[in-house]
């Protein structure tokens, strides 16, 4: 048995090539884990459960049936799919977990985020990060017709785009002091996020004791996935 991570797949219409990856690994490999975990912008964007397309529809039927196969899964929310609500998840069978997430990795406690929390030097970022996450606000939003948030949202991509090629690549990478305090935080030698794209295993010292931190990798050309063993070890595996 393993248990499967994956996080920043960035499904969008546009791009099918990534979306077929994505089916054919949640019927394949997917479905014989343990469980799965997707660490959060799992969509391009997301502006509500309401949307009626062809594109949402067939990947809430997907998931559907690989839980109702048994296989469960877990959501954390990212920076682009937190309006994943309630009805995305009744209608997937999907669990959403709270965006610090402590779990028993094979006897190994482990922190699951996102991510973007941990990037405290983005000081734009965390400033609409604190806007678009307050509940009054959400509620307005979605009280607009799907066409005006599509709008909207269109609006809030091309500003964040803008916002990505002129920050620094420090800025838009973790703050390890931020990390460790995490993780003291939670009294956890293991962390686990996306977001960064920086796929890698990073080893440091944390009260002394050995620590990791492990960053899952986007799903541009192609997909992967962090598989972990029961034996405590953790490979990354490419998906074409
Ligand atoms: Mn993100």
């Amino acid at each position: 048995m393993t248990t499967l991570f994956i996080s920043d797949l960035h499904l969008d219409e546009n791009t099918p090539h990534i979306t077929s990856i994505f089916l054919e690994f949640l019927k394949n490999q997917a479905l014989y884990a343990e469980a799965l975990y997707i660490l959060g912008d799992f969509f391009e964007f997301w502006v509500g459960d309401d949307d009626p397309s062809a594109f949402a529809t067939t990947i809430k039927q997907a998931l559907y049936e690989v839980t109702q196969q048994g296989l469960p899964i877990y959501f954390l929310h990212g920076n682009r799919d937190f309006l994943l609500k309630k009805h995305f998840f009744r209608a997937t069978g999907c669990k959403l977990l709270p965006e610090e997430t402590i779990i028993n990795l094979y006897g190994i406690p482990t922190l699951l985020m996102h991510g973007d929390t941990l990037c405290i030097e983005d000081l734009a970022y965390m400033k609409a990060r604190k806007y678009v996450r307050n509940p009054l606000v959400q509620m307005l939003f979605l009280l607009k017709s799907l066409k005006k948030r599509q709008a909207i949202v269109a609006g809030y991509r091309n500003a964040s785009k803008a916002h990505t090629q002129m920050a620094s690549d420090t800025i838009m990478d973790v703050t390890q002091s931020e990390v460790e305090r995490i993780m003291l935080k939670h009294n956890i030698q293991h962390l686990i996020h996306g977001h960064t794209h920086r796929q890698a295993e990073h080893h440091f010292k944390l009260k002394h004791l050995p620590a990791t931190r492990t960053v899952l990798g986007a799903w541009h050309e192609k997909g992967n996935v962090l598989v972990c063993h029961p034996n405590g070890s953790q490979e990354f595996v490419d998906l074409y």
